[in-house]
């Protein structure tokens, strides 16, 4: 395996052409109630349909105090067509509810506060930990558990268990910025099908398990 750090470095210097995810970009506002939102939003969705949602969205509520009066009915009319839009409308309000009712409308930053809320996985809540309370968490999702693999920094079969693998090899200083990295190569450079490793900045480097056939 090549140096895990000056493989992050190559991926983030390749990583600048390419847009980053909506979610990221939006944690810049420091909003976590926003960016918990738009994580659910996400869930199976493509990032431009999220980024439209979202602010459709955000346009009418953009506080737990707004939101939660909004009847699910029209809850749901606002958020499609976000895959699972009818179960994520219901999931909003849930969460919602108990910001309000529990929480005086904040988003708590404890991983396992978060992950009491119904609907909250360790993705999202290691995201929400990592952008909105720089508390290093490492947010695995497919891209994450894709490339990791195929990089041979780890070998995982499912994606909590990658999670603990990565924070054995990563450096911690690298923990929070990761998922954006390899969110963006993964949709551009090792996409799930035939990965374009002929233009690929860490080809040399790269153990490319589990790839049958590459572009
Ligand atoms: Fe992915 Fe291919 Fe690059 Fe390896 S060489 S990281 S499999 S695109």
């Amino acid at each position: 395996m090549g140096n895990v750090t000056e493989i992050i470095k190559l991926i983030a210097n390749q990583a600048k052409t390419f847009n980053i995810p909506y979610v990221t970009a939006l944690a810049q506002d420091r909003d976590p109630y926003r960016v918990l939102i738009s994580c659910i939003l996400s869930l199976r969705t493509k990032d431009k349909v999220t980024a439209r949602v979202s602010s459709n969205l955000f346009r009418v509520a953009d506080d737990p105090y707004v939101m939660h009066k909004l009847k699910l009915s029209v809850l749901r009319k606002l958020i499609y067509p976000v895959g699972f839009y009818r179960n994520k409308a219901k999931v909003i309000r849930d969460i919602t509810t108990r910001l309000v009712n529990e929480y005086d409308g904040r988003v708590p930053h404890a991983r396992a506060e978060l992950l009491a809320f119904k609907g909250v996985g360790r993705k999202t809540a290691n995201l929400l930990l990592g952008l909105c309370f720089k508390t290093p968490a490492i947010c695995v999702d497919t891209h994450v558990h894709r490339i990791s693999n195929r990089l041979g920094w780890v070998r995982t079969n499912y994606v909590y268990d990658t999670e603990h693998a990565l924070e054995l090899v990563v450096p911690k200083c690298y923990w929070i910025r990761l998922n954006a990295l390899l969110v963006s190569f993964g949709q551009h450079v090792c996409v799930p099908i035939s990965p374009y490793c002929s233009c690929c900045t860490v080809n040399r480097f790269c153990k490319k398990e589990g790839i049958k056939r590459c572009r």
